[in-house]
């Protein structure tokens, strides 16, 4: 072979490296802050006792969406058990959290997610994500949200029994 055969084959094998590398981006799934203003808070539980990254995790490896603020996570907010609340999406981008088959996408671009770390049907929430949670919902009320629990759209004991008796207690939902 000589130098020039070489560099040619080089040159190829770069040409092929790059659009692999062009095909490997545009097959990410990336959602954008582009919604009109959601008119609903859908308030869940983690079901589990997963951690922020376990849960990121396991949304990110099952749909592929990712943040624009690159998260993985289907919910617009999770909040930790020390009342810690992590934005995981803007709340006028797509969310993977609610999916009702009569209308697969409207939940996920009418409402922002919010998820609490833990099973409340086996455990309350903890004080410091009541709290937290608290402030969030009375400052969505305060822009015009309206606050529903996940059991309320789909069949399903989200958000746990526990906390959907504090919504209600609360009079977040009625
Ligand atoms: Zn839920």
């Amino acid at each position: 072979m000589t130098i020039k055969e070489l560099i040619e084959r080089l040159m190829l094998q770069l040409l092929i490296l790059k659009l692999q590398l062009q095909v490997k981006f545009l097959r990410q799934k990336l959602t954008i802050p582009n919604l009109p203003k959601p008119k609903y808070v859908v308030v869940h539980h983690g079901g589990g006792d997963y951690s922020f990254e376990q849960a990121n995790k396991h949304h990110k490896d099952k749909w592929g969406f990712i943040s624009s603020l690159g998260f993985g996570l289907g919910y617009q907010k999770w909040i930790k058990y020390g009342g810690y609340v992590i934005i995981a999406r803007r709340d006028n981008e797509e969310g993977a959290h609610t999916a009702d088959p009569q209308r697969p996408h409207y939940w996920n671009k009418n409402s922002v997610g919010i998820c609490l770390r833990g099973n409340t049907n086996n455990n309350p929430p903890t004080e410091w994500q009541l709290r937290a949670l608290k402030e969030e919902l009375d400052e969505y009320k305060r822009k015009g949200y309206i606050v529903k629990a996940h059991r309320n759209i789909v069949a399903t004991s989200c958000p746990g029994n526990h906390l959907y008796q504090w919504l209600k207690d609360n009079k977040y939902i009625i």
